[in-house]
């Protein structure tokens, strides 16, 4: 069954020898969080015998109720991780401040920032879900980490990854040397490398974007998604599928896997809210990860990994995928005034036109 098979702990230990300075820390790290990972994936796939679904009695910092897997997946990363040395301290959605390591354990030199379990409003329609995180140094080595630690941007992350709780489990990860995906075999309890060196598609026909807010969309995002449905006949030429699964981690595994482009942008709904997605632990390691398989992100004005957090729990608009989609959408972001555009059913051609002139 191994035959020609790397185990993730092979993988970890090949790419560790080509920096013979390493010490090692890292691989543990990460080999903790599979660990945590696959006994998430157990709970999720265990489903309501389980009894784990529905809502704990409880919200997040984010004002958004929990669910009762959200919870466990929060203890799981803790418990799974805390205890080895490695880290300096953790920050995750589900908790408002950083996550002191207990006393009696050894401090690191990294820090450990998680959404443990990501599209958990999934879990109760047996719909995909997954957990993401993100490990970066710790500014201060073997000392508890201050919450100012973890303002560091996006492009200083060591590793990056999340697993996939979907038909099969699967761990996607990169150490900045590309992207590669691991799929659990259920009976050795191993994450084996089915899916090395990951490169999104340069271009695509499929987006994807949650288009009942687009009413609050800015014209940017009006223009391009117009100009996707538009088609064949439109400004493209090519016809486009959408996709929506409401869970990050999959419309990323998604684009990893086929190419696409995922938007969650900035836009006028909740003017308190630059955007829905968390720039530590959701679209830090996303962009990380897309980067390191060719593609781009950005929040439509800047690259996303340069982008210095103000806050552990800060929230960005979140725009990655195929770099020429990308790259499309940043240029109407520059290009596209606010007057300049409106939407087609609005404009000179719409069908409103005629009866509503203002
Ligand atoms: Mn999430
Ligand atoms: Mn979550």
């Amino acid at each position: 069954m191994l035959a020609n098979r790397t185990t993730l702990t092979q993988f970890l230990i090949e790419e560790r020898r080509r920096h013979p300075d390493a010490s090692g820390d890292l691989n543990a790290l990460i080999l903790s969080v599979a660990l945590a990972c696959k006994a998430i994936g157990k709970a999720v796939a265990h489903g309501a015998l389980a009894g784990m679904l529905g809502d704990a009695l409880s919200e997040n910092i984010q004002g958004e109720t929990q669910k009762k897997l959200d919870l466990l997946a929060n203890e799981v990363f803790l418990r799974t991780t805390e205890w080895g040395g490695q880290v300096a301290g953790m920050v995750s959605e589900e908790m408002d401040a950083p996550y002191p390591i207990p006393a009696q354990y050894p401090r690191g030199k990294y820090l450990l920032v998680f959404d443990p379990l990501d599209g958990s409003s999934n879990i109760d329609v047996n719909v995909a879900v997954g957990s993401i995180f993100s490990i970066l140094r710790a500014p201060s080595p073997g000392a508890d980490a201050a919450a100012g630690d973890f303002l560091q941007p996006g492009a200083l992350q060591v590793c990056a990854g999340y697993a996939i709780y979907g038909p099969s489990t699967m761990l996607v990860m990169t150490v900045g040397s590309g992207v590669h995906g691991f799929t659990l075999e259920p009976q050795l309890g191993e994450f084996i490398l089915t899916h090395p060196a990951l490169e999104i598609p340069q271009a695509t026909q499929e987006f994807a974007i949650n288009a009942s807010n687009s009413r609050f969309w800015e014209p940017a995002v009006k223009r391009y998604v117009d100009e996707c449905l538009a088609g064949k006949a439109g400004a493209r030429g090519k016809d486009f599928n959408m996709r929506w699964i409401a869970s990050l981690v999959a419309e990323l595994h998604r684009i990893l896997m086929r190419g696409g482009v995922f938007l969650y942008p900035r836009d006028t709904k909740d003017p308190g809210r630059p955007g829905r997605l968390r720039l530590l632990y959701e679209a830090n390691p996303a962009s990380f990860i897309v980067e390191q398989a060719g593609g781009a992100s950005s929040s439509g004005r800047e690259r996303i990994l340069e982008v210095i957090p103000a806050e552990l729990h800060q929230r960005i608009g979140l725009i990655f995928g195929s770099r020429e989609e990308v790259e499309r959408l940043e240029r109407y972001h520059r290009d596209v005034s606010p007057r300049e555009y409106d939407a087609p059913l609005f404009a000179v051609r719409g069908l409103f036109r005629a009866t509503n002139p203002g």
